[in-house]
């Protein structure tokens, strides 16, 4: 079965849909806005669990009750993410803080957790969701673009340490992608942001989505420690 944390919304969502259309079982998960978490279980049929990725501990829990209610865990996707942006002289050490434990830190939580079981299985595929500010740095997000390229040396280290036992791990580098996360973004920064995409528009969720879906396939098997770029053209290198 495929685990996809922050799923119920945006990304999130729509790679947990993608990978049902597979014939994957899917769980997500989320963290506080049930509204939308029970919304997208009635559209779905995917369950959706509630907990912090932040908190190790109760990744661990809830893991090993999500891998007894809905079967082992051969997928999992570490997509729950969050931004608390502002200037380095004025972020305050605990919003610093909130950023590398949601983006980053989840990582190593989600990755601890149900690692053992894919060792004892010789399967698994970790996707993990970073982002082009990880690769170019952006004003206002020290905080994120740390997490972010934190995510993507953890993702070499990790695909080396996996390699043998048949675990894939891999990072997807979205752009702008219409989401939340980027409605909350203000009308003029956005404006300047399509206008930087060669073409000429924000990425969709499920566009994303179809990269986790081949990423976890068996097509995929020979990729490990890659990161794919989809970002309509932003950053090229
Ligand atoms: P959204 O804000 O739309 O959704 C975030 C999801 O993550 C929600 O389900 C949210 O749960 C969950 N979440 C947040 N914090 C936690 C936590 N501590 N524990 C558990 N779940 C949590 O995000 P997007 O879909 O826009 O982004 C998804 C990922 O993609 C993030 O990692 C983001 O950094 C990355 N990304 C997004 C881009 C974009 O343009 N949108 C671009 C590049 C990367 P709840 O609903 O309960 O709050």
């Amino acid at each position: 079965m495929a685990l996809v944390t922050g799923g119920t919304r945006g990304i999130g969502a729509a790679s947990a849909e993608a990978l049902k259309q597979q014939g994957y079982r899917v769980a997500v998960t989320y963290k506080s806005n049930e509204q939308s978490a029970k919304e997208f279980s009635e559209r779905t049929g995917i369950p959706a669990f509630q907990f912090d990725v932040s908190n190790l501990e109760h990744c661990a829990q809830e893991v090993k009750k999500i891998a007894e209610a809905c079967g082992p865990i051969e997928v999992l996707v570490n997509n729950a993410g969050i931004t608390r942006d502002a200037m380095l002289h004025r972020m305050t050490a605990a919003h610093w803080h909130d950023v590398l434990q949601t983006n980053l830190t989840s990582c190593f939580n989600m990755c601890w957790s149900v690692l053992p079981a894919m060792r004892e299985r010789g399967f698994g595929r970790i996707i993990n969701i970073g982002s082009i500010n990880g690769q170019t740095g952006q004003l206002g997000q020290t905080s994120y673009a740390a997490a972010k390229a934190g995510m993507h040396g953890f993702t070499l280290a990790l695909a080396r340490e996996g390699a043998a036992r048949g675990i894939t791990v891999n990072m997807i580098a979205p752009g702008y992608i219409e989401t939340d996360m980027v409605r909350a973004v203000a009308p003029e920064v956005l404006a300047q942001i399509r206008s930087r995409i060669p073409v000429g528009r924000l990425g969709r969720a499920e566009e994303i989505g179809r990269a986790v879906v081949f990423l976890a396939s068996d097509e995929a098997s020979f990729i490990t420690g890659s990161t794919l770029t989809i970002n309509g053209g932003q950053h090229m290198f």
